[in-house]
């Protein structure tokens, strides 16, 4: 056997990154606090994306921080297999209460993945509990991510993240609504792209709507780039669905939690859904967690229908809601409410508006999009790389103290909901000179 040196970085296989670049030239985070990571020497990186949209309170904040170290002490894991703990009981009423109109049940999971599969396979339970045993068949839309489980890449609709792996029968996907044509440049929902939503009309002709389970769309697709929806089309999806008697599955693994200015975008838009999956904001990326909201109709068909007393529906995680999770939600939603986040996202959201769009004109730059406190500034490829251009940003980026997301040639930007409007104009402004410099 070799031996390693403790810091040896081949050892661990990263996800969703190029291993051998990344361990040629790695960039290490250290520590982290309110709007900022810290590098292993000191450095101080503005965080523009909120860690993976996740981080919507600031870093390390000392409600949340305090309320995992006292759990750990108090009951650091409890099954939620036949027992449970009083916090995971009390986190489901306070979503239960946070997530719009009768979206009031709540099942948890451990992390964004677990919990679209959740709601995919509680979406089957349902039709089935009702009697509809032939309505199995899903759509979600191109473009779209849901995760990397079997069930979400199979909804999903990036085409990376399933070449080469099985994926379920019985699946189809609208079209996404990204159209640089028609709609470049457009401040917060294109006015273009409504009509769309009325391909699903097309699916359901073909395929019967009595074969059709659920339909399931990111509000607003994030890690495809952030595609804004267009005004009106979650209404008519919304619409189709309901008169066809199929389930409407919201994703709000990114728009959840204030990020597009409000609890959750389905409350913002005012669309919605049957079930609404969600994470990362949910405990401020501090301990992992999912979860997957539902109308109470759907809870009683599934658990109240139920002919025995026995188990309902045979799904569930180790770690479904983890007392460590559990504590640290119950302290984001106590930071969230008791700072006015999800208002300050919404009243901050013009003045971001102004400032993503003042990248207008800068170098390389072909497209800008932007709802809540997100945006997308979308590169012009090199013809002979694709995605090396805002790679080359990312790094320089964040070898000049700014941490920003790219996919492709999009660069994605996520603050933190507390970010400052002088923290604003430095992360353009310091975005807008690297654009310059790069090639
Ligand atoms: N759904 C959406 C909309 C997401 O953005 C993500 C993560 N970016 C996921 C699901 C998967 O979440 P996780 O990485 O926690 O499994």
């Amino acid at each position: 056997m070799t031996q390693r040196a403790a810091n040896d970085l081949d050892p661990f296989w990263m996800p969703f990154t190029a291993n051998r670049s990344f361990k040629a030239h790695p960039r290490l985070l250290a520590s982290a606090r309110d709007m900022h990571y810290f590098t292993p020497d000191g450095r101080s990186i503005l965080d523009g994306t909120a860690g993976l949209w996740c981080v919507n309170a600031g870093h390390a904040r000392k409600p949340i921080v305090e309320a995992i170290q006292r759990q750990a002490e108090v009951l650091d894991y409890a099954p939620t297999f036949q027992l449970g703990h009083p916090l995971v009981f009390e986190l489901a009423a306070r979503l239960g209460m946070l997530f719009p109109a009768d979206i009031n049940h709540v099942f948890f999971a451990g992390s964004g993945s677990e919990a679209v599969d959740s709601a995919l396979k509680i979406a089957l339970a349902y039709q089935r509990a009702r009697g509809f045993e032939n309505r199995t068949r899903l759509i979600g839309r191109q473009k779209g991510y849901h995760g990397v489980g079997f069930g979400g890449i199979s909804v999903g609709g990036l085409e990376n993240n399933k070449r080469g792996f099985l994926t379920l029968p019985g699946v189809d996907h609208l079209p996404h609504t990204l159209n640089l044509e028609e709609a470049a440049f457009s401040r917060g929902q294109p006015a273009w792209g409504a009509h769309l939503a009325d391909e699903l009309e097309v699916l359901i002709a073909e395929h019967g709507a009595e074969t059709i389970a659920a339909v399931i769309v990111e509000p607003m697709s994030g890690s495809a780039g952030v595609i804004v929806p267009p005004v009106g089309y979650l209404e008519r999806l919304r619409e189709i669905t309901t008169r066809h008697d199929i389930l409407l599955i919201f994703d709000e693994v990114i728009t959840g939690f204030g990020r597009v200015g409000g609890a959750t975008a389905a409350e913002t838009l005012g669309v919605i859904p049957d079930l609404l999956t969600c994470a990362k904001g949910l405990t401020n990326g501090a301990v992992p967690m999912g979860a997957v909201g539902v109308r109470g109709e759907i809870y009683d068909a599934v658990v109240n229908g139920a002919a025995g007393p026995g188990i309902e529906f045979f799904h569930g995680y180790t770690y479904s809601g983890h007392p460590l999770a559990a504590a640290a939600g119950l302290a984001t939603l106590d930071v969230y409410e008791g700072e006015g986040l999800y208002d300050r996202a919404r009243d901050l959201g013009p003045y971001w508006e102004e400032a993503v769009h003042s990248l207008k004109g800068a170098p390389h730059v072909i497209d800008i999009r932007n709802m809540g406190l997100v945006a997308a500034v979308e590169l012009a490829p090199r013809p002979e790389a694709p995605g090396a251009r805002a790679t080359e940003v990312f790094h320089r980026a964040f070898d000049e103290g700014l941490l920003i997301r790219v996919t492709g040639d999009v660069i994605a930007l996520s603050p933190p909901l507390i970010i400052s409007r002088e923290q604003v104009d430095e992360l353009i402004g310091r975005l807008t000179d690297i654009l310059r410099n790069t090639p």
